[in-house]
């Protein structure tokens, strides 16, 4: 079976100890199925993204000697091809206009008794579904429900993790119609990797366990735009002294990358991979070959 398997970070600062986990893990699978690894910049939000970060990350992959197998993708320049992904999803009437602030969700919310729970984002009560009863249009929503009675998907849908196992979620009770458009404008994470993971003819997804949750979401839109599901694997988290998961906005610290050889081994570690002695370029093809045994 043909392997490209991807890293996707996001620009909102140089790769933490967290981000190497996944690049590394992602490149170790992409080798050991003898496949090519590609990397793509997830600038699609602006206002978090820093100048700079895309090209600092990019180095410090290659100083640990993760080098993309094709040019490196960037999402800010990806906007035609979201587009024309929203105007199918309208086109089959599974897309719609939403006119609510945030206030108007979470006031609609409380009316319904749902109290929303820390790290979650709001379900979406479905105001706009029907129509926008003169509101103006600020974002774009899914239709889930719909998307699944049309397309007749299982409620709830199930998927399998290549580590964690079986998985499953009620999309449309549990995340509800999903944003595919921000009222700011800017492209929603789910749709752009989406569109992208299926122009880049990506089979396989290697990615920290913290996205987990998002990919039933990912899979009803793939069958929404008629697009192939790769497989999915979604690799343990550093946690901070907290507990915690190690991450940009928690103050994670840069890399050193001083060492590149001995921050490698602390991302291997995580990824049950012993210590080896050797170059940089030894160590990761012994690996390699350790991986794909215990594949
Ligand atoms: N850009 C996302 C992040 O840095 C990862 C997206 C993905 O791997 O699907 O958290």
């Amino acid at each position: 079976m043909p392997y490209i398997g991807r890293f996707a970070p996001s620009p909102t600062g140089p790769l933490h100890a967290g981000s190497l986990v996944a690049a590394l893990a992602s490149w170790l699978d992409a080798r050991a199925h003898g496949g090519q690894w590609l990397v793509r910049i997830e600038d699609v939000d602006t206002p978090r993204c820093i100048p700079g970060a895309d090209q600092l990350i990019l180095q410090q992959l290659a100083t640990c000697g993760l080098v993309p197998d094709a040019p490196v993708m960037w999402q800010s320049q990806r906007g035609d091809a979201y587009q024309v992904a929203l105007n199918t999803l309208i086109a089959k009437d599974w897309a719609y206009p939403c006119g609510c602030s945030r206030k108007e969700i979470e006031d609609a919310q409380a009316l319904m008794g749902h109290t929303r729970e820390r790290h979650t984002a709001a379900v979406y009560p479905g105001t706009c579904r029907e129509g926008l009863n003169g509101k103006a249009a600020r974002a774009w929503r899914l239709n889930v429900q719909r998307v699944i009675d049309d397309l007749q998907l299982a409620t709830p849908l199930t998927w399998q993790d290549r580590l964690l196992g079986a998985q499953q979620q009620d999309v449309a009770k549990d995340v509800g119609d999903f944003v595919l458009r921000r009222a700011d404008g800017l492209w929603a994470y789910q749709l752009a990797v989406v569109v992208d993971d299926a122009a880049q003819g990506i089979t396989h997804i290697v990615r920290g366990e913290d996205l987990t949750d998002n990919t039933a979401r990912q899979i009803v839109l793939q069958h929404a735009l008629d697009l192939a599901t790769p497989t999915y694997m979604h690799t343990p988290l550093v946690l901070g002294e907290n507990g915690e998961k190690l991450s940009k906005q928690n103050g994670a610290e840069a890399l050193d990358l001083s060492h590149p050889l001995v921050t490698l081994h602390q991302a291997a570690s995580l990824l049950n991979l012993p210590a080896e002695h050797g170059t940089l370029s030894e160590t990761l093809t012994t690996w390699v070959k350790r991986y794909e045994k215990s594949k």
